[in-house]
Protein backbone atom coordinates (compact mmCIF):
# COMPACT_ATOMS: atom_id res chain seq x y z
CA UNK A 1 0.00 0.00 0.00
CA UNK A 2 1.01 3.84 -0.94
CA UNK A 3 2.11 5.69 2.09
CA UNK A 4 -0.55 7.66 3.92
CA UNK A 5 0.80 10.99 5.66
CA UNK A 6 -2.29 13.21 5.38
CA UNK A 7 -5.68 11.95 5.11
CA UNK A 8 -8.06 14.90 3.90
CA UNK A 9 -12.15 15.02 3.32
CA UNK A 10 -13.55 17.66 0.60
CA UNK A 11 -16.36 19.68 1.69
CA UNK A 12 -18.99 17.61 0.62
CA UNK A 13 -17.93 15.16 2.93
CA UNK A 14 -18.08 16.83 6.03
CA UNK A 15 -20.78 15.23 8.02
CA UNK A 16 -23.64 17.30 8.05
CA UNK A 17 -24.76 15.96 11.61
CA UNK A 18 -23.69 16.07 14.88
CA UNK A 19 -23.80 13.09 17.53
CA UNK A 20 -25.71 13.04 20.51
CA UNK A 21 -24.09 9.75 22.69
CA UNK A 22 -27.22 10.55 25.17
CA UNK A 23 -29.21 8.00 22.39
CA UNK A 24 -26.81 5.37 23.17
CA UNK A 25 -25.70 4.96 26.45
CA UNK A 26 -26.16 2.13 28.74
CA UNK A 27 -26.94 4.49 31.54
CA UNK A 28 -28.39 7.79 31.26
CA UNK A 29 -27.15 10.25 32.94
CA UNK A 30 -28.57 11.49 36.61
CA UNK A 31 -30.82 14.73 36.04
CA UNK A 32 -29.24 18.22 36.80
CA UNK A 33 -30.66 19.62 40.46
CA UNK A 34 -32.19 23.27 40.93
CA UNK A 35 -29.48 23.90 44.02
CA UNK A 36 -32.51 25.75 45.81
CA UNK A 37 -35.49 22.82 45.49
CA UNK A 38 -33.79 20.12 44.90
CA UNK A 39 -35.80 18.91 41.91
CA UNK A 40 -34.66 18.85 38.06
CA UNK A 41 -33.89 21.66 36.50
CA UNK A 42 -36.19 22.39 33.86
CA UNK A 43 -35.88 23.91 30.64
CA UNK A 44 -37.21 27.36 32.48
CA UNK A 45 -35.14 27.37 34.62
CA UNK A 46 -32.45 27.51 32.23
CA UNK A 47 -33.83 29.97 29.80
CA UNK A 48 -33.00 33.02 32.20
CA UNK A 49 -29.01 32.22 30.85
CA UNK A 50 -29.19 30.16 27.19
CA UNK A 51 -31.26 30.08 24.34
CA UNK A 52 -34.07 27.68 23.75
CA UNK A 53 -32.30 25.68 21.12
CA UNK A 54 -29.18 25.26 23.17
CA UNK A 55 -31.51 23.89 26.04
CA UNK A 56 -33.12 21.14 23.51
CA UNK A 57 -30.20 19.99 22.82
CA UNK A 58 -28.68 19.98 26.34
CA UNK A 59 -31.57 17.55 26.61
CA UNK A 60 -32.02 15.89 23.81
CA UNK A 61 -32.09 12.12 23.30
CA UNK A 62 -32.07 12.33 19.30
CA UNK A 63 -29.35 10.44 18.11
CA UNK A 64 -28.43 12.74 15.14
CA UNK A 65 -28.95 16.58 15.38
CA UNK A 66 -28.46 18.29 11.57
CA UNK A 67 -26.11 20.90 12.03
CA UNK A 68 -27.38 24.62 10.41
CA UNK A 69 -26.60 25.63 6.76
CA UNK A 70 -24.75 29.35 8.63
CA UNK A 71 -22.83 26.70 10.42
CA UNK A 72 -21.82 24.69 8.12
CA UNK A 73 -21.08 27.71 5.55
CA UNK A 74 -18.73 29.11 8.51
CA UNK A 75 -17.47 25.16 9.30
CA UNK A 76 -16.39 25.04 5.58
CA UNK A 77 -13.67 28.01 6.16
CA UNK A 78 -11.68 25.38 8.42
CA UNK A 79 -12.85 21.88 8.00
CA UNK A 80 -12.55 18.76 7.51
CA UNK A 81 -9.84 18.95 9.51
CA UNK A 82 -6.76 16.74 8.13
CA UNK A 83 -5.79 13.33 10.02
CA UNK A 84 -2.04 13.03 10.33
CA UNK A 85 -0.14 9.67 10.07
CA UNK A 86 2.86 10.50 12.50
CA UNK A 87 5.84 9.21 10.48
CA UNK A 88 8.29 11.20 12.03
CA UNK A 89 7.39 10.68 15.28
CA UNK A 90 7.10 7.16 14.88
CA UNK A 91 10.66 6.64 13.33
CA UNK A 92 11.79 8.61 16.30
CA UNK A 93 10.54 6.59 18.31
CA UNK A 94 11.30 3.31 16.84
CA UNK A 95 7.54 2.13 17.22
CA UNK A 96 6.04 -0.45 15.65
CA UNK A 97 2.62 1.31 16.38
CA UNK A 98 0.94 3.15 13.73
CA UNK A 99 -0.03 7.23 15.29
CA UNK A 100 -2.23 9.32 14.06
CA UNK A 101 -3.55 12.19 15.21
CA UNK A 102 -6.31 14.93 14.44
CA UNK A 103 -5.23 18.39 13.92
CA UNK A 104 -7.54 20.69 15.19
CA UNK A 105 -5.68 23.73 15.44
CA UNK A 106 -5.68 25.16 11.77
CA UNK A 107 -8.23 27.41 12.34
CA UNK A 108 -9.04 31.47 13.18
CA UNK A 109 -9.55 30.06 17.09
CA UNK A 110 -6.17 27.59 17.07
CA UNK A 111 -8.04 25.00 18.99
CA UNK A 112 -11.29 23.30 18.91
CA UNK A 113 -12.96 25.91 20.52
CA UNK A 114 -14.32 27.27 17.09
CA UNK A 115 -16.56 23.89 16.27
CA UNK A 116 -18.99 25.29 19.35
CA UNK A 117 -18.38 28.69 19.29
CA UNK A 118 -19.86 29.30 15.59
CA UNK A 119 -22.77 27.49 16.64
CA UNK A 120 -23.55 28.75 20.20
CA UNK A 121 -23.51 32.83 18.50
CA UNK A 122 -25.41 31.52 15.94
CA UNK A 123 -28.65 30.17 18.18
CA UNK A 124 -28.19 33.04 20.23
CA UNK A 125 -28.44 35.72 16.92
CA UNK A 126 -31.92 33.32 15.35
CA UNK A 127 -33.44 34.02 19.58
CA UNK A 128 -33.10 38.10 18.97
CA UNK A 129 -29.57 37.65 22.20
CA UNK A 130 -27.48 40.91 21.72
CA UNK A 131 -24.49 40.52 24.03
CA UNK A 132 -23.41 37.24 25.30
CA UNK A 133 -20.62 36.88 28.66
CA UNK A 134 -18.46 34.23 28.43
CA UNK A 135 -15.33 33.05 30.78
CA UNK A 136 -11.82 31.87 29.19
CA UNK A 137 -8.91 29.94 31.20
CA UNK A 138 -5.98 29.70 28.55
CA UNK A 139 -8.22 32.49 26.40
CA UNK A 140 -8.44 29.94 23.28
CA UNK A 141 -12.54 30.29 24.08
CA UNK A 142 -12.65 33.57 24.18
CA UNK A 143 -10.58 34.06 20.90
CA UNK A 144 -13.16 31.24 19.95
CA UNK A 145 -16.09 32.97 20.91
CA UNK A 146 -15.02 36.85 19.98
CA UNK A 147 -14.76 36.12 15.81
CA UNK A 148 -18.18 34.28 16.03
CA UNK A 149 -20.12 36.93 18.11
CA UNK A 150 -18.44 39.08 15.84
CA UNK A 151 -19.79 37.03 12.60
CA UNK A 152 -23.06 36.67 13.93
CA UNK A 153 -23.23 40.79 15.04
CA UNK A 154 -23.17 40.31 18.61
CA UNK A 155 -21.38 41.69 21.58
CA UNK A 156 -19.12 39.55 23.79
CA UNK A 157 -17.87 40.29 26.94
CA UNK A 158 -15.02 37.68 28.61
CA UNK A 159 -13.93 37.18 31.81
CA UNK A 160 -10.53 35.87 31.41
CA UNK A 161 -8.77 33.91 34.67
CA UNK A 162 -6.37 36.43 36.13
CA UNK A 163 -3.02 33.91 36.04
CA UNK A 164 -3.59 33.39 32.34
CA UNK A 165 -4.56 37.45 31.49
CA UNK A 166 -1.29 37.68 32.77
CA UNK A 167 0.68 34.71 31.19
CA UNK A 168 -0.91 35.08 27.76
CA UNK A 169 -1.46 39.11 26.91
CA UNK A 170 -1.33 37.82 23.10
CA UNK A 171 -4.65 36.18 23.42
CA UNK A 172 -6.34 38.97 24.72
CA UNK A 173 -5.43 41.23 22.07
CA UNK A 174 -6.92 38.96 19.71
CA UNK A 175 -10.27 39.06 21.70
CA UNK A 176 -9.84 42.80 20.83
CA UNK A 177 -9.24 42.57 17.70
CA UNK A 178 -12.34 40.37 17.01
CA UNK A 179 -14.28 43.22 18.87
CA UNK A 180 -14.65 41.50 22.10
CA UNK A 181 -14.19 43.08 25.80
CA UNK A 182 -11.89 41.09 28.56
CA UNK A 183 -11.79 41.54 31.62
CA UNK A 184 -9.29 39.52 34.21
CA UNK A 185 -11.32 37.39 36.54
CA UNK A 186 -11.36 38.06 39.81
CA UNK A 187 -13.18 41.18 39.07
CA UNK A 188 -14.64 44.31 40.84
CA UNK A 189 -17.39 43.84 37.95
CA UNK A 190 -19.47 41.40 39.78
CA UNK A 191 -20.20 40.24 43.20
CA UNK A 192 -19.04 36.52 42.86
CA UNK A 193 -15.81 38.46 42.25
CA UNK A 194 -15.68 41.29 44.77
CA UNK A 195 -16.16 38.24 47.34
CA UNK A 196 -13.10 36.49 46.04
CA UNK A 197 -10.98 39.61 46.20
CA UNK A 198 -12.08 40.02 49.78
CA UNK A 199 -10.88 36.92 51.11
CA UNK A 200 -7.82 37.04 48.77
CA UNK A 201 -6.45 40.16 46.59
CA UNK A 202 -3.77 37.97 45.32
CA UNK A 203 -6.38 35.71 43.62
CA UNK A 204 -4.82 33.82 40.07
CA UNK A 205 -8.65 33.01 39.51
CA UNK A 206 -9.94 29.84 38.21
CA UNK A 207 -12.48 28.79 35.89
CA UNK A 208 -15.31 28.14 38.42
CA UNK A 209 -14.73 32.03 39.51
CA UNK A 210 -15.04 33.53 35.70
CA UNK A 211 -18.08 31.04 35.11
CA UNK A 212 -19.81 32.82 38.06
CA UNK A 213 -18.70 36.20 37.12
CA UNK A 214 -19.76 35.90 33.05
CA UNK A 215 -23.21 34.08 34.84
CA UNK A 216 -24.18 36.68 37.10
CA UNK A 217 -23.95 39.56 34.74
CA UNK A 218 -26.01 37.12 31.75
CA UNK A 219 -28.90 36.99 34.64
CA UNK A 220 -29.32 40.53 35.17
CA UNK A 221 -30.04 41.42 31.34
CA UNK A 222 -32.73 40.10 29.07
CA UNK A 223 -30.62 40.79 25.62
CA UNK A 224 -27.34 38.98 27.33
CA UNK A 225 -27.20 35.33 27.07
CA UNK A 226 -24.43 32.76 28.54
CA UNK A 227 -22.13 31.02 26.75
CA UNK A 228 -19.52 27.58 28.09
CA UNK A 229 -17.25 26.45 26.23
CA UNK A 230 -16.84 23.08 27.55
CA UNK A 231 -18.76 20.80 29.94
CA UNK A 232 -22.21 20.93 28.75
CA UNK A 233 -23.92 18.47 26.92
CA UNK A 234 -24.36 20.49 23.72
CA UNK A 235 -21.16 21.33 23.98
CA UNK A 236 -19.99 17.91 23.53
CA UNK A 237 -23.05 17.12 21.09
CA UNK A 238 -20.75 20.02 18.37
CA UNK A 239 -17.31 18.64 19.37
CA UNK A 240 -18.22 15.62 18.03
CA UNK A 241 -17.66 16.57 14.49
CA UNK A 242 -14.41 15.63 15.39
CA UNK A 243 -14.66 12.60 15.47
CA UNK A 244 -17.33 11.94 13.00
CA UNK A 245 -15.12 13.30 10.62
CA UNK A 246 -12.04 10.90 11.89
CA UNK A 247 -13.87 7.92 11.46
CA UNK A 248 -14.29 8.46 7.61
CA UNK A 249 -10.44 9.48 7.27
CA UNK A 250 -10.07 6.14 9.13
CA UNK A 251 -11.99 4.12 6.41
CA UNK A 252 -10.32 5.66 3.69
CA UNK A 253 -7.24 5.06 5.00
CA UNK A 254 -8.13 1.40 5.58
CA UNK A 255 -7.11 1.32 9.09
CA UNK A 256 -9.31 1.73 12.47
CA UNK A 257 -7.90 2.98 15.82
CA UNK A 258 -7.07 0.52 18.45
CA UNK A 259 -7.17 3.51 21.15
CA UNK A 260 -8.03 7.03 21.24
CA UNK A 261 -6.50 9.49 23.38
CA UNK A 262 -7.49 13.36 23.97
CA UNK A 263 -6.77 15.75 27.17
CA UNK A 264 -8.98 16.31 29.62
CA UNK A 265 -10.42 19.77 30.75
CA UNK A 266 -14.27 19.68 31.00
CA UNK A 267 -14.22 17.03 27.87
CA UNK A 268 -15.21 18.60 25.53
CA UNK A 269 -12.22 18.14 22.99
CA UNK A 270 -12.00 14.23 24.29
CA UNK A 271 -15.62 13.67 23.99
CA UNK A 272 -15.29 15.09 21.04
CA UNK A 273 -13.04 12.80 19.21
CA UNK A 274 -13.94 10.01 21.15
CA UNK A 275 -17.95 9.60 21.07
CA UNK A 276 -18.43 8.07 17.80
CA UNK A 277 -15.97 5.70 18.03
CA UNK A 278 -17.68 4.75 21.34
CA UNK A 279 -20.82 3.94 19.28
CA UNK A 280 -19.11 1.90 17.00
CA UNK A 281 -18.28 0.45 20.18
CA UNK A 282 -21.48 0.32 21.90
CA UNK A 283 -23.52 -0.57 18.40
CA UNK A 284 -20.87 -1.81 16.11
CA UNK A 285 -19.09 -4.70 18.24
CA UNK A 286 -15.49 -2.36 17.95
CA UNK A 287 -13.50 -2.31 20.84
CA UNK A 288 -11.36 0.93 20.68
CA UNK A 289 -10.15 2.05 24.31
CA UNK A 290 -10.65 5.42 24.99
CA UNK A 291 -8.05 7.11 27.49
CA UNK A 292 -8.46 10.84 28.94
CA UNK A 293 -5.53 12.47 29.62
CA UNK A 294 -5.73 14.90 32.62
CA UNK A 295 -3.15 17.38 34.55
CA UNK A 296 -1.66 15.65 38.10
CA UNK A 297 -2.46 19.16 39.56
CA UNK A 298 -6.22 18.72 38.62
CA UNK A 299 -6.96 15.05 38.41
CA UNK A 300 -10.67 14.97 38.58
CA UNK A 301 -11.61 11.70 36.98
CA UNK A 302 -9.00 9.91 38.67
CA UNK A 303 -9.09 11.22 42.23
CA UNK A 304 -12.23 13.22 42.40
CA UNK A 305 -15.34 12.43 43.86
CA UNK A 306 -18.25 11.35 41.67
CA UNK A 307 -21.27 12.96 43.39
CA UNK A 308 -23.60 16.73 42.87
CA UNK A 309 -21.61 19.72 42.77
CA UNK A 310 -21.67 22.93 41.08
CA UNK A 311 -20.18 23.95 37.57
CA UNK A 312 -19.08 27.24 38.98
CA UNK A 313 -17.24 28.76 42.16
CA UNK A 314 -19.94 30.75 43.87
CA UNK A 315 -22.99 28.37 43.21
CA UNK A 316 -25.12 29.38 40.32
CA UNK A 317 -24.98 26.74 38.52
CA UNK A 318 -27.88 23.39 38.38
CA UNK A 319 -25.58 21.00 40.95
CA UNK A 320 -24.32 18.41 38.14
CA UNK A 321 -23.70 14.63 38.86
CA UNK A 322 -20.10 14.71 37.75
CA UNK A 323 -16.49 14.26 38.67
CA UNK A 324 -15.59 16.76 41.14
CA UNK A 325 -12.30 18.10 42.49
CA UNK A 326 -14.82 20.44 44.81
CA UNK A 327 -16.42 23.59 43.49
CA UNK A 328 -13.96 25.78 45.71
CA UNK A 329 -10.53 23.76 44.07
CA UNK A 330 -7.89 26.05 42.77
CA UNK A 331 -5.90 24.25 41.15
CA UNK A 332 -1.72 24.96 40.75
CA UNK A 333 -0.93 27.35 38.23
CA UNK A 334 0.19 24.69 35.81
CA UNK A 335 0.90 26.43 32.21
CA UNK A 336 -2.14 24.19 29.97
CA UNK A 337 -4.65 26.71 31.31
CA UNK A 338 -7.35 25.20 29.41
CA UNK A 339 -7.53 22.23 31.65
CA UNK A 340 -7.83 23.84 35.07
CA UNK A 341 -11.29 23.02 35.95
CA UNK A 342 -12.64 21.06 38.73
CA UNK A 343 -15.39 19.08 37.33
CA UNK A 344 -15.61 16.46 34.80
CA UNK A 345 -18.95 16.97 31.83
CA UNK A 346 -21.93 15.11 33.25
CA UNK A 347 -21.50 12.45 30.06
CA UNK A 348 -18.05 11.92 30.45
CA UNK A 349 -18.58 11.26 34.17
CA UNK A 350 -21.23 8.64 33.89
CA UNK A 351 -19.49 7.02 31.02
CA UNK A 352 -16.43 7.02 33.28
CA UNK A 353 -18.76 5.89 36.27
CA UNK A 354 -19.57 2.99 33.68
CA UNK A 355 -16.20 1.87 32.62
CA UNK A 356 -16.65 2.85 29.40
CA UNK A 357 -13.99 5.73 29.76
CA UNK A 358 -10.29 5.43 31.41
CA UNK A 359 -8.38 7.88 32.66
CA UNK A 360 -4.63 9.06 33.53
CA UNK A 361 -3.13 11.67 35.13
CA UNK A 362 0.24 12.98 34.40
CA UNK A 363 2.61 15.81 35.58
CA UNK A 364 3.56 18.94 33.22
CA UNK A 365 7.57 18.13 32.52
CA UNK A 366 6.91 14.82 31.00
CA UNK A 367 3.88 16.38 28.89
CA UNK A 368 6.25 19.17 27.68
CA UNK A 369 8.68 16.66 26.95
CA UNK A 370 6.58 14.89 24.68
CA UNK A 371 5.51 18.21 23.28
CA UNK A 372 9.06 19.05 22.53
CA UNK A 373 9.49 15.63 20.62
CA UNK A 374 6.02 16.26 18.74
CA UNK A 375 7.16 19.76 17.19
CA UNK A 376 10.40 18.37 16.74
CA UNK A 377 9.10 15.59 14.60
CA UNK A 378 6.22 16.77 13.14
CA UNK A 379 6.57 20.27 12.98
CA UNK A 380 3.80 22.11 15.26
CA UNK A 381 4.11 23.79 18.39
CA UNK A 382 1.16 22.13 19.84
CA UNK A 383 -0.75 23.89 23.23
CA UNK A 384 0.20 22.96 26.23
CA UNK A 385 -3.52 21.16 26.92
CA UNK A 386 -2.50 19.22 23.99
CA UNK A 387 0.85 17.90 25.36
CA UNK A 388 -1.54 15.92 27.73
CA UNK A 389 -2.56 13.78 25.02
CA UNK A 390 0.38 13.49 23.21
CA UNK A 391 2.15 12.22 26.44
CA UNK A 392 -0.58 9.95 26.46
CA UNK A 393 -0.07 8.99 22.91
CA UNK A 394 3.71 8.03 23.66
CA UNK A 395 3.19 5.56 26.54
CA UNK A 396 0.78 3.55 24.33
CA UNK A 397 3.11 2.95 22.14
CA UNK A 398 5.81 2.65 24.20
CA UNK A 399 3.58 -0.14 26.54
CA UNK A 400 3.01 -1.72 22.75
CA UNK A 401 6.79 -1.90 22.51
CA UNK A 402 7.27 -3.46 25.35
CA UNK A 403 4.64 -6.63 25.00
CA UNK A 404 6.09 -6.59 21.23
CA UNK A 405 2.59 -5.76 19.96
CA UNK A 406 1.42 -3.15 17.13
CA UNK A 407 -1.43 -0.72 17.84
CA UNK A 408 -2.98 2.04 15.86
CA UNK A 409 -2.95 5.68 18.14
CA UNK A 410 -5.02 8.32 17.20
CA UNK A 411 -5.40 11.71 19.47
CA UNK A 412 -6.86 14.79 19.38
CA UNK A 413 -3.92 17.44 18.73
CA UNK A 414 -6.77 20.17 20.12
CA UNK A 415 -4.94 22.94 19.71
CA UNK A 416 -1.33 25.06 18.87
CA UNK A 417 1.05 26.91 21.40
CA UNK A 418 1.72 29.76 18.82
CA UNK A 419 0.77 31.92 22.12
CA UNK A 420 2.36 29.58 24.96
CA UNK A 421 5.81 30.98 23.75
CA UNK A 422 6.51 32.32 27.43
CA UNK A 423 5.61 28.65 29.09
CA UNK A 424 8.07 26.87 26.79
CA UNK A 425 10.44 29.60 27.29
CA UNK A 426 10.32 28.32 31.39
CA UNK A 427 10.41 24.92 30.30
CA UNK A 428 13.98 25.74 28.59
CA UNK A 429 14.96 27.61 31.30
CA UNK A 430 14.09 24.45 33.74
CA UNK A 431 11.61 26.88 35.91
CA UNK A 432 8.18 24.65 35.12
CA UNK A 433 7.60 23.09 38.81
CA UNK A 434 5.98 19.65 38.54
CA UNK A 435 2.69 19.74 41.23
CA UNK A 436 0.47 17.02 42.19
CA UNK A 437 -2.67 17.50 43.58
CA UNK A 438 -2.57 15.42 46.85
CA UNK A 439 -5.36 13.33 48.67
CA UNK A 440 -5.43 15.39 51.42
CA UNK A 441 -5.74 18.43 49.63
CA UNK A 442 -8.95 17.36 47.73
CA UNK A 443 -10.11 15.96 50.57
CA UNK A 444 -9.92 19.14 51.96
CA UNK A 445 -11.22 20.86 49.12
CA UNK A 446 -14.26 18.63 49.13
CA UNK A 447 -14.92 19.21 52.38
CA UNK A 448 -14.50 23.01 51.72
CA UNK A 449 -17.19 22.80 48.37
CA UNK A 450 -20.30 21.72 50.56
CA UNK A 451 -23.47 21.75 48.50
CA UNK A 452 -27.31 21.61 49.82
CA UNK A 453 -28.71 18.77 50.74
CA UNK A 454 -32.52 17.96 50.55
C1 LIG B 1 -9.98 24.42 26.14
C2 LIG B 1 -8.94 23.53 25.62
C3 LIG B 1 -8.77 22.23 26.14
C4 LIG B 1 -9.55 21.70 27.30
O1 LIG B 1 -10.93 21.72 27.24
P1 LIG B 1 -11.80 20.44 26.91
O2 LIG B 1 -13.18 20.92 27.02
O3 LIG B 1 -11.48 19.39 27.94
O4 LIG B 1 -11.45 20.02 25.55
C5 LIG B 1 -7.81 21.43 25.55
N1 LIG B 1 -7.04 21.85 24.55
C6 LIG B 1 -7.15 23.09 24.04
C7 LIG B 1 -6.23 23.52 22.94
C8 LIG B 1 -8.11 23.96 24.56
O5 LIG B 1 -8.24 25.18 24.05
Amino acid sequence: MEKITKILLTENEMPRKWYNIMADMPNKPLPPLHPATGKPVGPDDLSVIFPMELIKQEVSTERYIEIPDEVLDLYRTFRPSPLFRAHNLEKALGTKSKIYYKYEGGNYSGSHKANTAIPQAYYNKMEGVRRITTETGAGQWGSAMSYACNHFGLELLVFMVRVSYEQKPGRKLMMNAYNARVVPSPSTMTVAGRKVLELDPESPGSLGIAISEAMEIAAQDPYTKYSLGSVLNHVILHQTIIGEEALIQFNKAGDYPDVVIGCFGGGSNFSGISFPFLRENLTNGRQTRLVAVEPASCPKLTMGKFTYDFGDQSGMTPLLPMYTLGHNFIPDKIHAGGLRYHGAGVLVSQLRKDGFVEAKAKMQRECFEGAMLFARTEGILPAPESSYAIAGALDEARRADLEGVSKTILFNLSGHGHFDITAYEKYFEDYLPDHEATPEEIELSLANSAVPTF
